[in-house]
């Protein structure tokens, strides 16, 4: 029943991510007389307003809330509204939150603040609040390179507009989402601000600018001069945690739509948006709709070198693909494609429409077709990857979904190319550089490798890389064509499970000596680097126990380095072994 009596059904105050979202939900339901009344001068998603037909007054101040016999009454400094529900969706800055201990602000450094100039800034958001959301969403918008370190966040607990616009972004490739991780501590490099990461798998990154979201809270209904007589109503609804002593109904913005719904429009179910509706119905057009609002690549090419290892270059819809040889990207797809084996996903029906993202060293073709190298940067990435068979114990995730796609197909590339494990520690091209992998842990360094063979490199290069069968050496031939083009490069395949090769690990080929061989001299710590990438197990970090050094119990290539006088290079301690662990 709609009541024409009232100027509006709905007067929202505040276009924040909560308040759009229950604008936008409202106006989805049938609701045709909805205004948002936005104190400041912009709302946290301003693309939003057009595309939703929103109607938002700027700059009214809310002078009081009351109620009449059928009605709430909003009086702006404005005007004077009837209204059948009303929801305050302002939030404030709360003065007890600081940012984390050992954080120091400064001018590059702060809370809730953003820099004036944003345009071409590296901007990182911490924090994983709606209105950390806000804080991106501004910062992209302005045209600045946004990260956001949103460790712990739970996109289903944000307002449904902040999930739509953070994925908005993601898909445009305009701003990362690092849903593990959080900075642990904030160095500085000369004038500007780098946060080392609580996670591992995270590098350290430089910004122009870091900015903490804080949690905010909601105003006091006497702030906004709420009257007992609109608390009583029930038809004023607060977002956020209940007053005090004010027994109006309030709740967090991914439930505020349901409780509008229950105390002012029980005639309407409140829709959700697209992104917080359970799809339970497993049918094609939505399967075509969450791949329209995930994907933001295009396969360009999937060379299979067996049934299980493959060669995939993926071309961005938007932004570039410029990378420094080594580093990695994420490729994504949704748990709803299909698996190239008969595994289920354990609790799939609660993630089905989710995304699921992996880390890609980005691998390098080695030459042109023209026979040339290849230069760093071409319009694709190419990676390199292989099925992780699953089985009883462990079902993966994404590997058996890649192993069904074909050129033309979409996928999810993430916009922040990443890794520090890269060349920038060999300064001199004469430098030795021996290369340690494990299967597809070839990847980057095919790409370092053709990178110092193109600035005319003179040391040696060797790439050894071990595998189970001759048939898993997906770049074999571009390394024998490299190896008679290039004297000072060497490229030593290890099978493990072949009857003409002798069983040997790399471990061994430091022990045998067949490294120094290749190089032709010793392996000299004073004027070379190792890179190792892949298996941990063959990597062989060590751990500090007691504040002593301990090699795990099977020895890993560190532990032989390191007793011929390597050192790991580590965050604010540089050294000239250089490791990669894909997991
Ligand atoms: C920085 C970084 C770069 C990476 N680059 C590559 C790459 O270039 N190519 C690539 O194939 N993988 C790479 N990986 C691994 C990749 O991110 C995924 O972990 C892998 O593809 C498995 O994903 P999944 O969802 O199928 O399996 P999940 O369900 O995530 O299973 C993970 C498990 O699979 C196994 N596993 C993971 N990677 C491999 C692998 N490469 N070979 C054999 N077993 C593996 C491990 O037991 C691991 O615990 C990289 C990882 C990191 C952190």
């Amino acid at each position: 029943m709609v009541d024409n009596d009232a100027n509006y059904d709905l007067l929202v105050i505040g276009g924040t991510a909560g308040g759009l979202s229950a604008a936008i939900s409202s106006l989805r339901s049938g609701l045709g007389r909805v205004r948002v009344i936005e104190p400041g001068s912009s709302v946290a998603f301003p693309e939003l307003v057009p595309e939703n037909k929103v109607e938002v007054g700027y700059g009214e101040q809310v002078l009081s809330i009351d109620a009449d016999e059928h009605h709430v009454v909003v009086t702006t400094d404005q005007r004077s509204y009837r209204t059948r529900g009303c929801l305050v969706a302002l939030r404030n800055r709360n003065p007890q939150w600081t940012p984390p201990e050992g954080v120091e602000l400064s001018k590059n450094v702060s809370v809730d603040e953003l820099p004036e100039s944003l345009n071409g800034q590296d901007i990182l958001v911490v924090g994983y609040t709606n209105h950390a959301a806000e804080l991106a969403a501004t910062a992209a918008a302005a045209g600045a390179g946004v990260v956001m370190a949103a460790g712990g966040i739970d996109p289903a607990l944000l307002a449904p507009a902040a999930d739509a616009v953070i994925r908005r972004l993601e898909r445009e490739r305009r701003a990362t989402i690092l849903y593990r991780a959080v900075p642990d501590d904030i160095g500085t490099s000369g004038e500007f601000p780098i946060a080392y990461f609580n996670d591992r798998r995270t590098p350290d990154l430089e910004f122009d600018h870091i900015v903490y979201a804080s949690k905010r809270i909601r105003p006091a209904a006497s702030e906004l001069g709420v009257t007992s007589a609109a608390i009583e109503s029930g038809k004023v609804l607060f977002l956020g945690r209940p007053e005090e002593g004010v027994d109006a109904p309030s709740g967090p913005a991914w439930e505020i739509g349901r409780l509008l719904a229950e105390a002012c429009f029980p005639e309407l179910e409140l829709q959700e948006t697209p992104s917080t509706v359970q799809r339970r119905v497993r049918h094609e057009s939505v399967i075509n709709e969450l791949r329209d609002e995930h994907y933001n690549a295009t396969i360009t090419a999937f060379e299979q070198r067996h049934s299980d290892l493959w060669v995939i270059r993926v071309r961005p819809d938007i932004g570039g693909t410029s990378h420094i040889p080594g580093q990695y990207a994420s490729l994504g797809l949704g748990y709803w494609e299909d698996r190239v084996d008969k595994y289920a996903d354990a609790g799939i029906d609660g993630k089905w429409n989710k995304l699921i993202r992996r880390s890609y060293s980005i691998s390098h073709p080695i030459f042109e077709p023209s026979g040339y190298l290849a230069p760093p940067d071409t319009e694709e990435l190419e990676f390199y990857i292989v099925l992780v068979q699953s089985d009883e114990n462990h079902v993966a995730a994404l590997t058996p979904r890649l192993g069904r796609l074909q050129v033309g197909d979409r996928i999810y590339l993430g916009p922040k190319v990443a890794g520090r494990y890269t060349l920038s520690a060999v300064e001199s091209p004469d430098t030795a550089v021996v290369f340690f992998a494990t299967g597809t842990g070839e990847a980057p360094h095919n790409s370092m490798a053709t990178e110092l063979l193109r600035k005319g490199h003179t040391g040696p290069i060797v790439s050894t890389v071990t595998v189970r069968n001759w048939q898993d050496l997906g770049y074999l031939d571009a390394h024998r064509q490299l190896e008679e083009r290039f004297p000072n490069y060497h490229y030593l395949p290890m099978p493990t499970r072949e009857q003409d090769v002798p069983k040997r690990y790399l471990q061994d080929l430091i022990r045998d000596g067949d490294i120094e061989r290749a190089l032709g001299g010793t392996l000299d710590p004073a004027n070379t680097h190792a890179f190792l990438c892949g298996n941990p197990a063959m990597i062989g970090l060590p751990e500090e126990v007691d504040g002593k050094t301990t090699f795990p119990e099977t020895t890993g290539v560190i532990e032989l380095l390191v007793e011929r006088g390597f050192s790991i290079d580590r965050r604010n301690e540089p050294g000239n072994i250089h490791f990669e662990e894909y997991w």
